[in-house]
């Protein structure tokens, strides 16, 4: 089919974000959110060329009144009508977190997938009901358009065994699906396809380091442009430590916890949203700059969670460069990969140990733009390139469909 007007869709419990993609030119026409889906006092933010609202008060008591929100919004003249009607709307890519081992690339919506992704919430319990409920939302209010689904954890389904499985009995495995997945995957698969442009090279020749660096981190070896490791999990809480997440940690810790009086529940809050950043830095913040700012005025508790943290770093992309033998670059993105400048310092420097040189002045200056941070002599180069998750949703969408 003719696709050209593709709207991505990534829904949260209690919120709906959205872009509009021309994929004539793959230009942005407009985007926005939803916000307190459900919970009173909603609130709508659209912007496009013409015209722009912010986090004006709104009716959204569930996801379809969010999705006919939208919809009104993209034809409303008084807003700068994108659209002079929904039926332009071909198709919508939806993010969808957990597509477990069944799902190893994008699929068209049909009633079968999302009896799968249903089976599939125990995987997911915080996110795949979001993501079926924007499915349903969108399927009520955009009835002609095409269903796309688009997992985070696809790119991540050619990893071999020796990298999924864990030192388990297989039966955990083989009946509750007790194994590495792996998540950030559209980021993940966008950078290396963008890398394997940058650096003129095919993309099944192409072997790289890509860290995705925010709020929620993970970093890949991506061996001939596929996923080989990554060091997310079964969930998103494993592996680098992250702004909330305390990311790898013996597990028996989790027991020991269990067994001194926390419940499962406070056990989980820990790790997920006590953890991290926030637990070590002593700002009671999770966001970067807070914790830059801290290192700044003399905090020695925010220097260690700084330490801390680009070690963790270091770690990984020093595990997964004796895996690859050949890497032709380590690939930064994410809102601190992209971003942080300092956070980007104290990493580089802590892989120094590589052979990696980089320009200091440069690394200073570089905020969300493409650049090669490395220096002619560096073993390895180091590039910061910006993700764009809703794009690669929207030409996975269009690609399916096309
Ligand atoms: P993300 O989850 O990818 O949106 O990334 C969020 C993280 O990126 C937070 O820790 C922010 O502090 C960091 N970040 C975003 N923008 C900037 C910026 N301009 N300078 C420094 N850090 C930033």
């Amino acid at each position: 089919m003719a696709v050209r007007h593709v709207l991505v869709v990534n829904a949260g419990s209690s919120s709906l974000k959205f872009m509009l993609f021309d994929m004539a030119n793959e230009q942005m026409l407009a985007k926005g959110q939803v916000e307190r889906i459900g919970i009173g006092n909603s609130l709508f933010s659209y912007t496009n060329a013409a015209f722009s609202e912010k986090q004006s008060p709104c009716e959204a008591p569930d996801h379809t009144a969010a999705v006919q929100l939208v919809c009104n919004a993209l034809i409303d003249p008084a807003k700068g009508a994108c659209l002079k009607s929904l039926d332009e709307i071909d198709a919508v890519g939806h993010r969808v977190v957990h597509g477990g081992e069944r799902f190893s690339g994008s699929v068209i919506v049909t009633p079968e997938v999302v009896d799968a992704l249903t089976a599939m919430i125990p995987l997911a319990p915080l996110h795949n009901p979001a993501g079926l409920q924007g499915i349903a939302g969108c399927e009520k209010v955009l009835a002609n358009a095409k269903h796309v689904a688009v997992f985070d954890t696809a790119f991540h389904q050619t990893m071999p065994e020796e990298s999924y499985l864990y030192g388990l009995p297989k039966e955990l495995h083989e009946k509750l699906g007790v194994r590495k997945y792996g998540f950030h995957g559209t980021s993940h698969k966008f950078v290396t396809q963008r890398a394997a442009e940058v650096l003129g090279k095919p993309l099944d020749e192409v072997n790289l380091v890509t860290c995705h660096l925010g709020n929620g981190s993970s970093i890949t070896a991506v061996k001939g442009g596929k996923c080989w490791d990554t060091s997310m999990g079964m969930t998103p809480l494993a592996g680098v430590m992250m702004g909330t997440r305390s990311g790898d940690i013996d597990p028996a810790v989790v027991l020991y916890l269990l067994k001194n009086g926390y419940t499962a529940e406070q056990v989980d809050a820990l790790m997920n949203k006590q953890g991290g950043v926030l637990a070590l830095g002593g700002t009671g913040s999770s966001d970067m700059r807070d914790l830059c700012s801290a290192i700044v005025d003399g905090s020695e508790a925010a220097k260690t969670a700084m330490a801390r943290l680009v070690h963790s770093y270091a770690m990984y992309v020093g595990g997964y460069v004796a895996l690859l033998g050949h890497v032709d670059a380590i690939i930064l993105t994410g809102g601190i990969g992209e971003n942080s400048w300092e956070t980007r310092e104290a990493f580089l420097k802590a892989i120094s140990g590589l052979g990696i040189t980089f320009d200091a002045e440069l690394n200073r200056k570089v905020r969300g733009v493409e650049a090669t941070l490395s220096l002619a002599d560096s073993k390895i180069p180091v590039i910061v390139l910006p993700t764009n998750e809703e794009l690669m949703i929207a030409r996975e969408t269009f690609a399916l469909l096309a």
